[in-house]
This record gives structure tokens, C-alpha cells and sequence, in this order.
């Protein structure tokens, strides 16, 4: 059963400039400890489009973007011994790891010391090959990178939990975050509104930072207590000394100096959005106030495990909008004007098998 190679399709950038297009291609033959599944639904998240787009200038083309994939097994290699076929699984921003390095042993793949394999856009550690994402009808992952879907956490919506969740839950986790605690929110997108209601479901007291007050119904509908407009300098100056942990989803270069003595001592200000340079920073407040500033990406494989099963118990799932695949470039472009409630997720069932390859 092992030893074919799994002919699938998908959408893929040609190049850096191109539109999204459909692409057919193969997965690789399942290794003993390989999980195929079919793809039901995939997240859209703003990493797509850089890397679709080549914004950060790594990218290698055709790029099959989707790293927040929920999907169904439909068959195993030999060594698997934790899913079967028919399970409901998902698959996130990685693909694999050492497996071996301190960090990997943690249980920090995302922190590997050689590196983790991204699910899309990275190198398969045996084959070379290329890896392509969740923009597709079939992946296949080793066993350790796949995370079980739990009863009652709704398929159609769970997908955005794989990024944009375990991007604003890990660092809650880090920081210790739970009833009583602080926590501000800045920007209210595909990071910032799980970041709300992460927090709001760990019992955090959370306020959400906006230049205006226009989200501030939706931000208390998200779950948070307050609305702290960053402009009004009476109400930043009452806010100071007053969080033990501000979550930065600002996807873009910006100054954080309003923010920083909204911090209490040993408070952090945490980077989650940002790939690149921000604004000149001040350490005056950070000296002062022993504040510090920090960065974080996703988390590890048991911490996703972790979350999932969290938002099940919780019934915490992110707000999404469902599009067809071939509605995905229309749907970059709204992601770019941020006109998205709170994410897109394609549902996979509208993705049909092209009458030829194209790319
Ligand atoms: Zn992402
Ligand atoms: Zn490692």
C-alpha cells in the first residue's frame, strides 16, 4: 500500500507576481510512520500571501501555500499507531524536525536547532523535495506533526486554530497567563481576535488597543472587557503600569514606544505580527520599569495538541469566513485591505480535479 505516490491538486503561485492557479502534483509514498489525509478545509493566513507574493524574499516557486489544514485520514504506513483512517486530524506550520536536538526532546519543535520543515516552502528532510501546503485535496505528514481533531470542535471553522491560534496561545502559555492577569491586545485581525478570545478563555482580564474606538463593539463581542484607544494620550497615561502581558499582532512596521509603560514591572510586550524591522525603540521605559520586549512564534506540536483539545473544552473557535478555492485571489486581496472578519477558510470540497495541469 506504501509505495505509490499520491497524485493531487491544488492551487499554486507560478511565480512571484502570478495570481493563484490551479496545480496538479504528487505527494510523496507514505514512509512507515506517514499519515495521508484528505484535506477538508484550509486556513488563509497572512504568511500566504507574503510568502505566495515573495515579501520576504525566500520563496522557491511553484508555491502551494496553507499551513492551517484540517482534514480526514485516509491511510497509514505501517509504524503509525495513532490514527487510523476516517480520523479527523490537522496539520499546522510544520511538517517535521530533528526530532533529536534539546529543543525537539522539549517538546520545541518549532524551536528546532537544524531548523523545522515548514509545511509549505521548506525541503523534505530525506527526499529534498519541495513542500507544498494546504491549498490541496491530499498531505501527507509523519505521524508526529499531526494533531488530533477533537469531538466537537467544529471542522468548517477549527482550521485557523493550527497558526493563528497557537501563534496567540503559546505566548499566553509562556508568560503564565490565567485568571487575574492583564493582558493587552494590539490589532484586532487573524491573530489579534484569537489572541482575545484565548485570553478571555484562560481568565485574563483583556483590553484591546486600537488607534480608534470604531472595534470596540467587537471587541467586547470577541470577549474583551475594554477598548484602550492608543491615541488618546489621557486614557494611555491612566492605562500605565497596568498589563503584565501586551500581544503584538500588528502585521507591519510600527513604533511601540506608546506601549511600553502600559506595561507593569517585569511586564513584556510580546512580537507576534511583525517579520522585520519596527520603529525605533526607546529602552528608557524599558530600564525603568524592568519592561521587556520579546518575540514568539508558534509552539510545539503537544502545545497545539494542547490548545485544541482546550478549545473544545471551551468551545472556543475562531470566526471565519468559508470561500471557495478559486475564490483565493480575491480573498488575498481583501486580506490586504483587511477586510476579513476574522479569517478565510477554504473549504475543500469545492476544489475539483483540473482537466490538465497548468503550471
Ligand atoms: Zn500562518
Ligand atoms: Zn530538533
Amino acid at each position: 500500500m506504501a509505495s505509490f505516490r499520491y497524485k493531487t491538486f491544488g492551487y499554486a503561485a507560478p511565480s512571484a507576481g502570478a495570481r493563484l492557479q490551479p496545480f496538479s502534483f504528487e505527494r510523496r509514498a507514505l514512509r512507515p510512520n506517514d499519515v495521508a489525509m484528505e484535506i477538508l478545509y484550509a486556513g488563509v493566513c497572512h504568511s500566504d500571501l507574503h510568502w505566495a507574493r515573495n515579501d520576504w524574499g525566500w520563496s522557491n516557486y511553484p508555491v502551494v501555500p496553507g499551513h492551517e489544514i484540517v482534514g480526514r485520514v485516509i491511510a497509514v504506513g505501517p509504524e503509525v499507531t495513532r490514527f487510523k483512517a476516517g480520523d479527523h486530524v490537522a496539520v499546522g506550520c510544520m511538517a517535521d524536525s530533528c526530532q533529536h536536538c534539546d529543543q525537539c526532546r522539549k517538546g520545541e519543535e518549532q524551536l528546532c536547532r537544524e531548523g523545522n520543515t515548514m509545511t509549505y516552502g521548506g525541503l523534505d528532510r530525506i527526499t529534498q523535495e519541495m513542500t507544498h501546503g494546504g491549498y490541496s485535496k491530499h498531505v501527507v505528514v509523519r505521524q508526529e506533526f499531526v494533531l488530533r481533531v477533537p469531538d466537537g470542535l467544529d471542522l468548517s471553522r477549527a482550521a485557523p486554530l493550527l497558526c493563528a491560534g497557537i501563534t496567540t496561545y503559546s505566548p499566553l502559555r509562556t508568560w503564565g497567563i490565567g485568571p487575574g492577569s492583564r493582558v493587552g491586545v494590539i490589532g484586532l485581525g487573524g491573530l489579534g481576535h484569537m489572541a482575545v478570545k484565548l485570553a478571555a478563555g484562560l481568565g485574563a482580564q483583556v483590553t484591546v488597543m486600537s488607534r480608534t474606538p470604531d472595534k470596540k463593539a467587537d471587541a467586547l463581542a470577541l470577549g474583551a472587557d475594554r477598548l484602550l484607544v492608543s491615541t488618546d494620550l489621557d486614557a494611555m497615561a491612566q492605562a500605565a503600569n497596568g498589563f503584565d502581558l501586551i500581544i503584538d499582532t500588528v502585521p507591519n512596521k510600527h513604533d511601540l514606544n506608546p506601549y511600553l509603560p502600559l506595561l507593569d514591572v517585569d511586564g513584556t510586550l510580546v512580537i507576534v505580527g511583525q517579520v522585520g524591522p519596527l520603529d525605533e525603540m526607546s529602552s528608557v521605559p524599558l530600564l525603568l520599569g524592568r519592561r521587556r520586549v520579546a518575540g514568539s512564534p508558534i509552539g510545539g506540536i503537544a502545545q497545539t495538541q494542547e490548545l485544541l483539545d482546550f478549545c473544545a473544552r471551551k468551545n472556543i473557535l475562531p470566526e471565519t469566513e468559508t470561500i471557495r478555492m478559486d475564490e483565493i485571489n480575491e480573498a488575498f486581496e481583501r486580506m490586504e485591505r483587511s477586510d476579513v472578519r476574522y479569517r478565510f477558510v477554504i473549504d475543500m470540497a469545492s476544489l475539483t480535479e483540473p482537466a490538465e495541469a497548468t503550471l
